[in-house]
Order: C-alpha cells, then structure tokens, then sequence
C-alpha cells in the first residue's frame, strides 16, 4: 500500500509502546477526554477518549464525496420536515407497531394541529458512510444512516487531528503528519447556532444544552459550548427533569427555565426510549417543541431522521419529488443509498422476509433506534423474523444491505484494553449545519468530518457505547 502507515512501524512493538504513552498523554492535553464510567458525572477522574494509534487510509475521492452531498441532504432533511403528508405515510407502518416513534410522531401531529410557534429551523445532523467494496476492487461510498438529533463527536472530532500529528512525528513520519486534515467541526455547529440566536433576537436569551442525566461524553459538547461563549453567546446545561421542574411558556410561548429565556434548545438527549424515563418527560418535549424556542432538531426533524423514512426515500421517484427540477442532485444523492427495503405488509414485505431469510449474512435488521447496538445480524435475522407472534411486528424494522469494507490493521487504544493489532472498519461521517428563516436558507454547509474506527469482531456500535473509537483521516 504506498499511503498507509508502513509494516514495519506497526509490527515494531517497543516503537507501538512508546506511542501509546505519548498519544494518551497527547489526548489529555489536548482535551480527547471522557468521564470515566466509575464517575459519569464528576470533572474529578477523567480518561482519554477512545482512539486509534494510527490515521486510517481513506480514498480521497469517497472522502470527497461525503463532503460535497452533504448540503443536499441538509437540504433535503429540511423539506422532509416539512411535509407532513410524505412523513404521515413514510411512518403510518412504523407508529403502528413502534412505540416510540408513534410517541414522537403525536408530538409532530400536535404542533402541526396548533402551528408551529417558530419559524426559524437549525439543523445539526451527520451523515455516515462506509466503503462498499465492490467486484473490480473499487469501492462505493455507501450512507449507513443520517443522524438528526444528538449527533455527536463534532466537539472531540475537533481536537483529534493534533493527536495523530504528534504521534506521527514521533513515529518518524513528518511528511504523514502534515497529510492529516484540519477539521473543527464544533466551530462549525457554534457557528450555526449562533446564527440562530441572533436570529431570535434576544441578547439574554440562552442556548439550552438538553443533556443526559449519565453525562460521560461531556467534553464533547463543552468544545461547542467554548465556541459559542467565544461569540459571548451564553449557554446553559439542563436535564428533562430540570425543564420538567422549572420550565413555562410565557404568553408569547417564549420557554424560561430556571428563569431564563431559551433562545435555542440543542437535544442532546431525548432519541431514546429510556430517555423519557417518566410519561411527563413527554409533555416536557412537547412543552419545548411548543415554544418560540428554536429547536435543534424540532420533532419533525427528528422524524425525518429515522431509517423507516431512510428506506422510503429509497424507493424509485421519491427523491424526485423532492428536487423536481434537479436531476444531479437526485443522482448524487442517490448514488450514496445503499439497498433498503421494506418489512411493511404485503408481497413486497413479504419478498424482502423472503431474501433476508435465504441470505441473512448479506443483510443488517434495523429498528427505529439510535445510539449503537440495536441492529440484528446474521441468523439473529431469521430468528427475529421467525419468532414473531404477529406478523405486524415486522413494520417496526427496515433490511438494509451490510456493507462490506476491506478491514485495515490499526491498534485501538481504549482504556484497560490490552494493546493489540486489530482488524478495523472504520465508518465516515459529514457534518451538516443549516439555518432557514422562513422561507429563506440563511446558512447551509459542511462543517466537517469524522471518522470512526472499530474492531471488524463488533458488527454494531459507536463510540459512546464503547466500541468505536475516534480516528482521523489519511488521504490516498
Ligand atoms: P445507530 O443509529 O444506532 O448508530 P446505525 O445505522 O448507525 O445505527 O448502525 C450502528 C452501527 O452498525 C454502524 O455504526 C455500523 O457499524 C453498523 N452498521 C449499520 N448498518 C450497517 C450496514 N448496512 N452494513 C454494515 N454495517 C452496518
Ligand atoms: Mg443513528
Ligand atoms: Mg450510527
């Protein structure tokens, strides 16, 4: 391989040593850290976060290619959040059998009864792609999935590329150091926000982190907060419960918590069932999606994210319909979709049961669920699909093709992990942040990039569930 890091570096154990204490001291001070599982919730203990020793090779031209689709599928998301008739049919099967979207989705039907209170719309979302590799020894970007609501590793992602500069010098290896991309993805995200505030025009008014209660990943979203206390934007980190407890609407729906004003409320929780831990967490949502606060994501945003409405845009004509009069952009989008099919009722339904049952290695099970490890493989397929009760159980999943990358030789540094050569897969992800006030697109862009990488032994899993790790990059 003339671009990847060289055998020799790799296979040189007392030189792999060395690195390892140099990047894990260089991850602390660059503040790669995450709050320890022993302590979720205390600055006292902190540990680096998961990464690879090394930058992994990454076709440029794929690379590219994530970057440059990106406006379109914030563009995209935009419009799917708001047409309600393409996401009341996209999802009818899905809130049928799912819970907790149909929890979602009579949120989004609510404020479409009342109106929506707001008409300035932030978008934080990230797209993520793995390498399909293809017959001729080529390989196709393919989109896993687009994360609209809690995307995360932006703020991290934004401190990684000093990492693998060091480690790379001290390897031996300047010229690759200089090959490792800037990226500040949590600028990017601030900048966006920011946009958004000014736009609500309140110079008091803050913007809301809605955080976990368990909050390891803290570091993460403080990257974002210091760029936004940069522009003297303030900031401020409450729970459900804390909105739950001191949250209201004035007359004007404008939302105080705590007796402060929210001018944007940034979701950094609320994307899973075990989020709304309490049946109020919900008329907390609503209470927040109600108000003259700009959400980030508002519920139909959220919505628009889910792989059921990732499926549906895969059917012929559907993208179409949204770009009428854009052809190149239908294509480049399209060209990132892998196959997904339905499990709606029905003989098509019934084709795809079918196709998954007779080669179930060749496709990923998805529920409608976020943060990692939800997914079904191989012949946990086939028992999921033959254990159901009732047929209808199945709307609540889409099939998708498994991706097959050509795994890389990286060592993963994780904390009481041994250190080891591991077989990689690693998994891009574009950063979009977008704006529209009314009518009008006021900022749409790429605000950057990251790339995860993860022993090829887990078919599933991100960083935060502690499979993946933070990796950066290297351009052949
Ligand atoms: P989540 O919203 O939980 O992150 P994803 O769709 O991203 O759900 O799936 C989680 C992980 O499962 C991905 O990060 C990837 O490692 C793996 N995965 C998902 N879809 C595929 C696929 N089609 N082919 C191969 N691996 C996949
Ligand atoms: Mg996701
Ligand atoms: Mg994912």
């Amino acid at each position: 391989m003339d671009a990847g890091i060289p055998v020799e570096v790799m296979m040189n154990s007392a030189l792999v040593n060395n690195l390892a204490k140099v990047a894990k001291d260089a991850a602390l001070q660059h503040g790669v850290l995450m709050r320890t599982k022993e302590t979720p919730n205390s600055s006292e203990l902190v540990t680096y976060t998961s990464f690879t020793l090394f930058p992994t090779p990454v076709p440029r031209a794929a690379f590219h290619q994530a970057l440059a689709v990106q406006t379109h599928f914030n563009t995209l998301v935009d419009k799917l959040s708001q047409d309600p008739d393409f996401l009341q049919e996209a999802l009818a099967s899905t809130i049928a059998v799912d819970k907790f979207t149909a929890g979602l989705f009579k949120i989004h039907q609510q404020i479409l009864k009342e109106g929506r209170s707001q008409s300035i719309v932030l978008g934080l979302n990230r797209s993520d792609y793995m390498l399909d590799q293809r017959e001729d020894g080529t390989s196709a970007l393919k989109q896993i999935e687009i994360n609209t609501i809690a995307a995360s590793f932006g703020g991290l992602a934004s401190r990684t590329p000093e990492l693998h500069r060091q480690i790379l010098k001290v390897a031996g290896r300047l010229e690759d150091s200089q090959r490792i991309l800037d990226n500040n993805p949590a600028a990017g995200m601030a900048g966006a926000m920011a946009k958004a505030w000014e736009l609500y025009g309140s110079e008091r008014a803050v913007v809301m982190f809605l955080v976990e209660d368990t909050q390891r990943n803290i570091f993460d979203q403080r990257c974002i907060e210091y760029e936004l206390w940069k522009r003297n934007i303030p900031t401020t980190r409450k729970s459900f419960d804390d909105v739950r407890k001191t949250g209201s609407l004035d007359q004007d729906k404008k939302l105080f918590v705590d007796g402060q004003e929210v001018a944007v409320v940034y979701f950094r929780n609320g994307y899973m069932p075990e989020h709304y831990s309490t049946e109020e967490f919900w008329d907390t949502r609503l209470l927040m999606e109600r108000s003259l606060a700009v959400k980030c994501p508002d519920i139909s945003t959220h919505l628009a994210g889910t792989k059921k409405v990732q499926q549906v845009l895969a059917k012929p004509g559907v993208l179409e319909k949204f770009f009428p009069d854009q052809p190149q952009v239908v294509e480049q989008i399209r060209a990132t979709f892998a196959g997904l099919y339905t499990l709606d009722l029905g003989p098509e339904g019934d084709k795809t049961v079918a196709m998954a049952l007779a080669a179930p290695d060749r496709f990923v099970l998805k529920p409608q669920r976020e943060g990692g490890g939800n997914n079904i493989y191989g012949s946990d397929i086939c028992k999921v699909l033959q254990g159901m009760t009732d047929s209808t159980e199945r709307m609540a999943y889409i099939l998708m093709d498994k991706i097959q990358s050509v795994p890389s030789q990286n060592f993963l540094l994780r904390r009481d992990f041994p250190l080891k050569i591991t077989n990689c897969l690693s998994e891009v992800g574009a950063f979009g942040a977008y704006v529209r006030h009314g009518e009008d697109m006021v900022m749409n862009e790429c605000v950057g990039h990251l790339l995860r990488t993860k022993s090829s032994e887990h078919a599933d899993g991100g960083v935060a569930a502690g499979v993946a790790v933070l990796d950066n990059p290297l351009l052949i």
